[in-house]
């Protein structure tokens, strides 16, 4: 079966439904630069939620951090973002257009959008040179005598310049992790995609820091912890691998990296970056900070500087595959029917309390309803216009349970339970209603889309 998910539905959807929309709007918009509404929010707030409880409630070997944006600028000295975070750019002489020079084959042609970049009759290429891909602002209320400084590429920095306070602070020793989730921000010379590739992101990033001898086994507990995060969350197998990078596309402080890659319509690509970064971080702060950055054994006095292992995702990308993952469409009575088969855990809203008509007390019984289950999950109560509208709706933003009241409610206080993936309608009594969603909430989540492949 082939999918019917396009880019542009996912676009169409999302700004339709209220979840992501180009910014800045009423003046034109700028390139490449979303805003997130009502849905998108409590979307994205899930993806990270989920992200959190895999590095923090589930374990108990890693600790949480939110450092500045801007940091000290040799901070990106130390780290090699100063003189390496360069992509290869090259101008078309004849369109004025920027590319980025490795993507090319990816890239439309300013003149001629049906050939790639560089493909056209008269595209007229430069040589690539490097461009550093840090924003630069001055700090200071003088811009001539303020000290440039950057926002941050990456949020693990921060991570590493605080590694001596949280081995103090944290009464941990190796292995251990620190986790961060926060915005960075990146000069790309060809965002696109969406919220693929954007200027300014959300990243979550975790540093594992372990003995050395012990690097390779932990490289691998990550890779498949990692990719059994995104399964459970719903993301289809089939549609997920990991991909080793060769030996010349590793960084140079890494021996080994591998991506989480999923198959976006655009095809496949990176999700998450998975890297035994060494000791290159921890060593290379010391070095310029002039100070110990190690772990010092206090039963035995072994000392030694902990090697890293980094499992890195972005919030947008790993939204946007949900999202993509999610979208369905399929025929009901005569009638396409648009729904997101989201993972409960990730919906915005897990359930819809709607009176069947506005009248007769169906609202007022609704509202009581919905004013219960509210306190135990994201609720909305939804009263306008007709009921296959408002069902429509809630599919739309991937809601997995509508709560109907109709007449037989006043009677008999029972509601019908309707189930997004299956349209099964059941009767349940108002009592018990909160506990038996949260026990579906709980309860382990394949998305129907497999059994239909
Ligand atoms: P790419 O090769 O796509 O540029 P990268 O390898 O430079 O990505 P990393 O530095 O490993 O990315 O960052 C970790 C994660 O942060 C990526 O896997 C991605 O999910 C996210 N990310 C990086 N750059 C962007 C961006 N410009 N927009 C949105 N998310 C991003």
């Amino acid at each position: 079966m082939t999918d019917v998910v396009t880019m542009e539905k996912i676009v169409s959807l999302c700004k339709r439904r209220g979840f992501i929309f180009p910014s800045s709007e009423i003046y034109g918009g700028v390139g490449s630069t979303y805003d997130y509404g009502h849905y998108g929010v409590l979307l994205k707030t899930n993806v990270k939620g989920e992200w959190w409880r895999a590095m923090l409630q589930d374990r108990d070997d890693v600790v949480a951090l939110d450092s500045a944006i801007i940091q000290h600028p040799r901070v990106w000295e130390a780290s090699g973002h100063l003189a390496g975070f360069t992509d290869p750019l090259v101008d078309c002489r004849t369109c004025k257009q920027r590319f980025r020079a490795d993507h090319l084959d990816q890239l439309p042609c300013g003149q001629k959008p049906s050939k790639h970049a560089g493909e056209g009759p008269d595209c007229d290429l430069t040589e690539a040179r490097d461009f550093n891909l840090m924003f630069e602002t001055t700090v200071g209320p003088v811009k001539e005598s303020g000290a440039t400084v950057y926002l941050r590429p990456e949020t693990a920095q921060g991570i590493f310049i605080n590694f001596k306070n949280v081995l103090q602070f944290s009464r941990r020793k190796p292995p251990f992790g620190i986790a961060q989730i926060g915005k960075s921000f990146r000069n790309e010379i060809t965002p696109g995609n969406f919220v693929f590739r954007t200027r300014e992101f959300e990243q979550m990033e975790m540093e594992f820091f372990v003995p050395p001898a012990e690097s390779q086994r932990w490289f691998e507990h990550w890779l498949a912890e990692r990719e059994r995060w995104y399964v459970e969350l719903g993301i289809r197998p089939d549609h997920l691998r990991l991909r080793a990078h060769d030996a010349d596309e590793l960084s140079h402080y890494s021996s080994g990296t591998s991506d989480v890659e999923y198959l976006f319509p655009i095809g496949w690509s990176e999700l998450e970056g998975i890297a035994n970064r060494g000791d290159f971080d921890l060593s290379r702060h010391a070095e310029h900070a002039n100070e110990k950055l190690e772990y010092v054994d206090t039963a035995t006095r072994e000392r030694y500087v902990p090697h890293v292992i980094e499992p890195a995702a972005g919030a947008d990308r790993a939204t946007l595959a949900f999202l993509v993952d999610a979208y369905d469409e399929e025929q009901v009575e005569g009638e396409t029917r648009t729904l997101l088969r989201l993972h409960p855990k990730l919906a915005p809203v897990k359930v819809a309390v709607m009176p069947l008509v506005r009248k007769d007390g169906q609202p007022e019984v609704a509202r009581e309803i919905y004013a219960d289950l509210r306190k135990r999950m994201q609720a909305e109560y939804d009263e306008g216009g007709s009921i296959g509208k408002r069902y429509r709706r809630q599919d739309e933003i991937g809601t997995p349970w509508g709560v109907t009241v109709d007449h037989q409610t006043l009677e008999d206080r029972t509601v019908t339970l309707r189930d997004r993936d299956t349209l099964e309608q059941v009767r349940v009594p108002i009592d018990g209603l909160g506990d038996e969603l949260e026990r579906r909430l709980r309860a382990p989540w394949t998305t129907p889309k497999l059994a239909a492949a």
